[in-house]
Parts: structure tokens; C-alpha cells; sequence
């Protein structure tokens, strides 16, 4: 039997102009209302898009464009331009932006931008993600993922010094992120160094930086013309030799090690504001004996990491994937530890002004 439905009028409410609607349709052609977005990719419900915050690593479902994003603040400074806190206009999600001032030609601009997005589509919880990156107004903009805490640099500034057991969980996350840069993208990182380990509030450590310096300079026939410190680069690149993984793996030794003795292992100076020249530097890092963790102060598996990433012959490394499995890093894993509770309780970094 068929039952027939009485026609009911249905009425189609308009929303009364309250919010105007520019506060809903984004600069790069996004629509949000509550729950639904409608861009490019067609029309979806976002509720069950609530574990996906980009701000947690995950993939945007939405362009980003200059004029969706609003400064919060400047967070960072660094050798290639400022970083600021951005908050996306419609949805308040946060990022940070580093912004790269460089006035080029558009035809390798162009090329720049294709690289690094090449270069930065990650698929590793330990690096850290790039959403996009763009060239606006002369400079280069690259949006990345917040990382609250900032880096194990700006760690050491309030702590000195960071203990082994936390050293251990932070550098097992590093080495996740190496090995996949080694072994999966096939790529050297080139600027591994503790303003590049950056962290967040739940104790999750990433690799930052990763492919910038790179791109830039390539795409200008000129590799190491972006690299803001020669601090940590391996005897054999420091040198201009040839350079492999292993490069990336002395400069991770040095950063651990820098984090647990709360100072840059080479050429302490009384004067820390005094950085060494290049030239004081090479002479150190090629000629000197390496730099090896104090072993009446520290374990002997911390010793033993430390000398098998701070090695001159770049043959005499262990590999990241080694390193995963080192004493050290075993040594605490079914511990519990958490670095969030250690990260957790320091006041955001205030890098700029210093
Ligand atoms: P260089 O310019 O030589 O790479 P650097 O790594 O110190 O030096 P930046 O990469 O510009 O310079 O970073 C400067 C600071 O900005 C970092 O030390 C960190 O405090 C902050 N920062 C950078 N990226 C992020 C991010 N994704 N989330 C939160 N803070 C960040
Ligand atoms: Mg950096």
C-alpha cells in the first residue's frame, strides 16, 4: 500500500546579515559556515574533522593565502628572516610563519616555491609539517606547524641544561624524523642544530627547517649560501669535501650534546656573546681531538652515543636507523618518560626582542 506524504511548504530561512559574510568566505575562495566548507575540493562536513587540526600535523583541507592569516606576534628570529605567530582568519587555527625577505627574478621564484613544496610534503610525525609557502610582497612566506614550546634552544636558555632521561625521548623523536629523511626521502637535512628541534606542549619533538636552506640555495646555484651558523657542521662539509648523511649525524651528536652540558661543545669562550670566527671554527672541528661527553658526569650509554655521532671519520658514524637502537635510547624507552611535564611547565619562548 502506498502512503501518500501531505506537501508541506518548506521554508528556506536567509540569515539575517549579522555576520557579514566576509567572515566566512576566505581571500583564497574558502566558504565556512559551522560545520561546512565548501572550496575547491567540493563541499564537506568538518565535524568529524575535529581530530584533524592542522596545527597537529595533519594535512590542511583548505588553501592558505596571505590574506587569510593574521599576525599574532613575532615568536622567532633566525638568521634567514623573523617567524611570526599567525592566526588563521576564519577558524582561529594557529601557525607559524617564517617569513624569508628576498627580491628575485619571478622565474626562479617560481622555482623556489615548486621545490619547497616538493621538498616539504611530509609524511613523518617528526618533521615538521609545511602547509604552504608563498611569495608575497618580496619575501617568502612559508606556513608551518606550531610548535608552542619553540626549540630545544630556546629549551636550554631556561633550563641550562636538560637531563638524559628527557635528552633520550627528545633525540629518539630526532632520529624517527632522520631516519625518515635518510632512508625514505633519500635527502641529507644540511642545518641539524638545537634552534631546529622544535617542541610543543604534549612533549613532541620535530625536525624543522627541513629542505629550506636546501631549495633557496639550489634554486640559486649556491648550496650553503643560506646556512646561518657553521657551528655545527661536520668536519668534511665544514671543509668543502663531499658530505653524506653521516654529516647530519655529527650535527645531531653536537646538539645533544650541547643540550646536556647546557653550552656549544666547541671553543668555550668566557665571553658567550663572542661567537668563534670561521676561521677559529674549521681549525677546531677539523684539527681538534672531537668533543666527547665528560663520562664523570654522564652515563657511560650517553658517553657511548655522544662518540658514535661525534666521529671525524664521517665512516666511523653510526647510521640513524643504528642509532634507534643504541643502549641510550633503550635504555629509557619503557620508562614513561615524559618530556611534556619537563616542556610543559616553561614560559613560551619569547625569542624577539631579545
Ligand atoms: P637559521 O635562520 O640559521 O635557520 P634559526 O633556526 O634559529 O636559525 P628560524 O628557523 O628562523 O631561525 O627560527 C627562529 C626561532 O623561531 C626558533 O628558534 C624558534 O624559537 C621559532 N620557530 C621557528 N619555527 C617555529 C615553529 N614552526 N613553531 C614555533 N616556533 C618556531
Ligand atoms: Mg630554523
Amino acid at each position: 500500500m502506498k502512503i501518500k506524504t501531505p506537501l508541506t511548504e518548506l521554508k528556506l530561512s536567509v540569515p539575517a546579515q549579522e555576520t557579514p559574510i566576509s567572515s566566512f568566505l576566505t581571500a583564497s575562495g574558502t566558504f565556512c559556515d559551522g560545520d561546512l566548507l565548501l572550496n575547491q575540493k567540493g563541499l564537506r562536513l568538518m565535524s568529524d574533522e575535529k581530530e584533524s587540526r592542522p596545527s597537529e600535523g595533519k594535512e590542511l583541507d583548505f588553501e592558505i593565502t596571505p590574506a587569510d592569516l593574521e599576525s599574532v606576534k613575532v615568536i622567532g628570529k633566525g638568521n634567514g628572516g623573523v617567524v611570526q605567530l599567525v592566526r588563521h582568519k576564519w577558524d582561529g587555527k594557529l601557525f607559524a610563519m617564517k617569513v624569508i625577505q628576498m627580491n628575485i627574478q619571478e622565474e626562479i621564484r617560481k622555482q623556489i616555491v615548486q621545490e619547497l613544496i616538493i621538498n616539504q610534503a611530509s609524511q613523518c610525525p617528526h618533521v615538521v609539517v609545511c602547509y604552504q609557502s608563498f611569495y608575497h610582497n618580496g619575501a617568502f612566506s612559508l606556513v608551518l606547524e606550531y610548535m608552542d614550546r619553540g626549540s630545544l634552544a630556546d629549551v636550554i636558555k631556561q633550563v641550562k641544561t636538560i637531563l638524559e632521561p628527557y635528552l633520550a625521548v627528545a633525540c629518539k623523536q630526532v632520529l624517527q624524523g632522520l631516519v625518515y629523511l635518510h632512508n625514505e626521502r633519500h635527502v641529507i637535512h644540511r642545518d641539524i642544530k638545537p634552534s631546529n628541534l622544535l617542541v610543543n606542549h604534549k612533549g613532541e619533538v620535530k625536525i624543522s627547517d627541513f629542505g629550506v636552506s636546501a631549495s633557496l640555495a639550489s634554486s640559486m646555484g649556491q648550496r650553503d649560501t643560506f646556512v646561518g651558523t657553521y657551528n655545527y657542521m661536520s668536519p668534511e662539509r665544514i671543509s668543502g669535501s663531499t658530505y653524506e648523511y653521516s654529516s647530519d649525524i655529527w650535527s645531531l651528536g653536537l646538539s645533544v650534546l650541547e643540550c646536556a652540558i647546557g653550552r656549544f661543545p666547541y671553543l668555550q669562550s668566557e665571553d658567550q656573546e663572542n661567537s668563534p670566527s670561521f676561521y677559529e671554527l674549521l681549525a677546531a672541528i677539523v684539527e681538534s681531538p672531537p668533543p666527547t661527553a665528560p663520562p664523570n658526569q654522564f652515563s657511560p650509554e650517553f658517553c657511548s652515543f655522544v662518540s658514535a655521532c661525534i666521529q671525524k671519520d664521517p665512516r666511523d658514524r653510526s647510521s640513524s636507523l643504528d642509532l634507534l637502537r643504541h643502549p641510550f635510547i633503550k635504555k629509557f624507552e619503557d620508562k614513561d618518560i615524559d618530556l611534556g611535564i619537563l616542556v610543559g611547565s616553561l614560559e613560551p619562548p619569547v625569542n624577539y626582542p631579545r
